[in-house]
């Protein structure tokens, strides 16, 4: 049953051109969770959390994101695979086909904000055709009070329409999905994917163009998080890495999970209202504040559950990326509002599936530029039994396909910070250890938890020879001890067990990391470059 809620109208979406009067304004999280359900479009997991399935997919797809090319955007995109040109007209068209689809459609509608720090906010209208889409948009966006919304003026739109498909043909897209920024328009046009990460990751694209282009302030993929001391951390990485789980931190206050903005006064703010956990093997145990996120409130997508609403998180038949969301207050140690100040640690999280990088090493200004610019993580090929090789993925900033502009743009103005400020940068490798996927472990979440603690408490001592062992091949420091961390440990060539294979592992990664940054030799400075692997002959 739908609860009433005071603050629920309607709304028209004409100036759109939009002439359905079906449009629901602003329901309150648990109105979308009923008509959810009585739609049948998801079910109430025993947690009391809405489960849905977000259809064809279930992760973002990278090759049919587009960026309109226009006067404002044409000299300023990094254009190429990641930021792929759409023309104006073409998106005019589409946009005119999917508002024609809609126009019959029952609709849900929200205002909402990014960017917690007031001076840089973004007023956002999301426009869904799915309810729990909208449900979304309220968890993952910033929610504006109600005095905010008396004179809401939305500057970005965000069109959501799932189940339009496009005809590539005519339409100039590559395939029926497609999610398109438009800067002029100010509008994100999503459609053939009910996958919800297109809606947060639209708007994050926008303000990666904005925020460094209109308002000198770094945006980052990162996640942030603040000590007693009033310290801030954060959390660069690739998808999976660890950003949401080692933020979410009960020692340390969470100013966010994903997307921040670093301003130019030396500020650390959150763009979202909430997180996006990856819940692969979730347990109590292991990550209690995640775990009890996942209540009323909160969207699980693609698990399985049995007919008691049980879910079984081991399971993963519908996909690897099974997701919660939860509005960031379902979280108890949090920052109110959602910004930082004093930088003092910067962690470079990467799921290293060769298993050679050592699990915490400390880096200098140039190995940070470089390791910046590298954005290395590793994939594994695939979960069935037998050898699979890991293969190294690399994007630049440790989040290229949300940045439009050159990654240079990104990393001289993070190496700006970094030298300003004076933080220390570390390399965290959360990924394998005793060997490559296949052979060796995931490293403990328990062991690298205490190095994060570790290194923002001061405890992996100074940069000296009795603190630190330069890595012989990737040039970094490594510590000699950890507390909470067993001394073997630390070296990843003593966890292998075997000097050959692991050099010759480690030169393998070494020889992709120096392949990869061909393409910006050309333009990167000596300093950077001296931050790469060392050239040893073997
Ligand atoms: P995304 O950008 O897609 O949101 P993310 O960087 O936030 O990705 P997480 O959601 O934190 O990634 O995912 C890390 C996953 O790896 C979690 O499922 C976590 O349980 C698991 N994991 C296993 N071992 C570790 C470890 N040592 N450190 C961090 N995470 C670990
Ligand atoms: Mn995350």
């Amino acid at each position: 049953m739908s609860t009433s809620n005071p603050t629920t109208k309607s709304i028209s979406l004409k100036e759109y051109g939009i002439k359905s009067e079906n449009v629901h304004y602003q329901l309150s999280p648990s109105e979308l969770h009923d008509i959810t359900i009585d739609k049948g479009m998801g079910r109430e997991a025993d947690s009391g959390a809405l489960a849905v399935n977000t259809g064809e997919f279930t992760g973002r797809s990278p090759k049919d994101r587009f960026i309109v090319k226009d006067k404002i955007t044409e000299d300023k995109v990094w254009w190429g695979d990641i930021n792929i040109p759409f023309s104006s007209e073409k998106f005019d068209a589409l946009y005119d086909k999917v508002i024609n689809y809609l126009d019959e459609k029952e609709l849900f509608v929200r205002d909402c904000i990014a960017c917690a720090d007031e001076d840089y906010r973004l007023n956002i209208r999301v426009i869904n055709e799915y309810p729990w889409s909208n449900l979304f948009a309220y968890n993952m966006f910033l929610r504006p009070t109600e005095d905010q919304l008396k004179d809401f003026d939305p500057e970005w739109t965000v069109i959501n329409a799932p189940g339009f498909k496009a005809d590539a043909e005519i339409d100039g897209t590559r395939q029926h999905n497609f999610a398109i920024l438009n800067f002029t328009r100010k509008i994100a046009l999503i459609g053939g994917t009910g996958y919800t990460g297109e809606i947060k990751k639209g708007i994050f694209s926008a303000l990666n163009f904005i925020l460094p282009v209109d308002k000198n302030t770094l945006p980052m993929h990162c996640s942030a998080n603040v000590g007693e001391e009033g310290d801030t951390a954060i959390f660069f990485g690739l998808s999976g890495t660890g950003k949401t789980t080692l933020s979410t931190d009960p020692t340390r206050r969470l100013i966010g999970d994903d997307e921040h903005g670093w301003t130019k006064d030396n500020t650390v703010f959150n763009f979202e209202g909430g997180c996006y956990a990856k819940v692969i093997n979730l347990s109590e145990e292991s990550e209690p504040e995640i775990y009890g996120a996942i209540k009323k409130g909160a969207i699980l997508e693609n698990v399985i559950m049995d007919d008691n609403g049980k879910v079984d998180f081991a399971d993963t038949s519908i996909t690897q990326n099974t997701r919660v969301s939860y509005p960031i207050y379902h979280i108890d140690n949090i920052m109110e509002p959602s910004i930082g100040d004093n930088v003092k640690n910067i962690f470079f999280l990467t799921a290293d599936a060769f298993g050679v990088l050592p699990p915490i090493s400390k880096l200098t200004p140039s190995q940070a530029a470089y390791h910046f610019m590298s954005g290395y993580t590793a994939k594994v090929a695939g979960t069935e039994a037998g050898v699979v090789e890991p293969v190294p993925s690399f994007s630049a900033c440790f989040g290229a396909p949300f940045m439009p502009l050159h990654p240079a743009k990104y990393a001289e103005m993070l190496s700006r910070k970094m030298k300003d400020s004076g933080v220390n940068v570390w390399l965290v490798n959360t990924g394998w250890t005793g060997g490559p996927y296949g052979v060796g472990t995931r490293m403990k979440l328990k062991y690298t938890r205490a190095m994060i603690h570790a290194a923002l408490n001061g405890d992996l001592g100074l940069y000296t020879y009795d603190t630190y062992h330069i890595h012989s091949v990737f040039g970094v420091a490594q510590p000699r001890q950890c507390p909470g961390v067993p001394t073997e440990v630390l070296s990843p060539r003593t966890t292998w067990n075997n000097d050959e294979a692991y050099y010759k592992t480690a030169f393998k990664l070494s020889n992709a990391f120096r392949e990869n940054f061909k393409k910006y030799e050309s333009g990167a400075s000596e300093e950077i470059r001296r931050g790469g692997p060392q050239r040893y002959a073997f």
